[in-house]
């Protein structure tokens, strides 16, 4: 595989003149997805980002709407392009967010969601330092096991590195803004409205 060239943004500090950018983070299974579906759905005012990534689309997904689904040789060149605001390789497959859509957005005066893994998060707490940032936690980790079994979405070389991942990113838990344990669904959502609009 191509080496590619370091994060981008991962060494400078820009700034967000107007609106509000929000990294939710957190293991992958422990509901982020369906916590951010029902935020949307509440607020329709906020702006999600659409990531890149060389993952293939899981049943139900569409292509521009959950992610831009694209080539290993595409990712990797918009990488050289300097177009990601972040990115990184999770679970064998590489992730970006689009830098330009989301600059537009937040100078637009937009509030704009990222839900990304932790070294994308961590980026993008290093250049914008005035992102909120929320981490989401499961209730334990047997019970976020269950969740992405129960997802039935994954292989399971694909579920056991996600696992492997998840003890991992658990323990940065304490570097972020704000931590959520999501057990009863109701109360993360409400505990997600108060940090952003609070
Ligand atoms: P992520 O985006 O973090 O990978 P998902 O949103 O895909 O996770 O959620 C993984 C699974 O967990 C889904 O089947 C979802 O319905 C379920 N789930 C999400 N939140 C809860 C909750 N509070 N209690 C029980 N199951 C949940
Ligand atoms: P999934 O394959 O389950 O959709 O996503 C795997 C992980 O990648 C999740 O934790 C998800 O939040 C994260 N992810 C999605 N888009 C991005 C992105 O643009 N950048 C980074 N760093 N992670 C992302």
């Amino acid at each position: 595989m191509q080496v590619l060239p370091t994060h981008n943004g991962a060494n400078t500090k820009e700034c967000l003149p107007l609106g509000k950018l929000i990294v939710l983070t957190g293991p992958s299974g422990v509901g982020k997805g369906t916590l951010m579906n029902e935020i949307l759905r509440r607020y329709p005012e906020l702006h999600y980002s659409v990531s890149a990534t060389t993952r293939s689309p899981r049943p139900g997904e569409i292509n521009g709407k959950n992610y831009h689904f694209i080539s290993r040789s595409q990712f990797e060149q918009l990488v050289t392009q300097g177009e990601f605001l972040e990115w990184a390789e999770f679970a064998g497959n590489c992730y970006g967010t689009p830098r330009e859509a989301v600059l537009n957005h937040v100078q637009a005066g937009k509030l704009v969601v990222l839900e990304i893994e932790l070294a994308g998060a961590r980026q993008i707490r290093h250049t914008f330092p005035s992102a909120l940032s929320i981490f989401i936690l499961p209730p334990s980790f047997a019970e976020l096991e269950k969740r992405i079994r129960g997802r039935g979405q994954d292989a399971e070389e694909a579920i056991s590195l996600r696992l492997q991942r998840a003890e991992e990113e658990i323990v940065a838990a304490n570097e972020f803004d704000i931590k959520i344990i999501n057990d009863d669904f109701e109360q993360a959502v409400k505990e997600i409205e108060k940090a952003i609009f609070e």
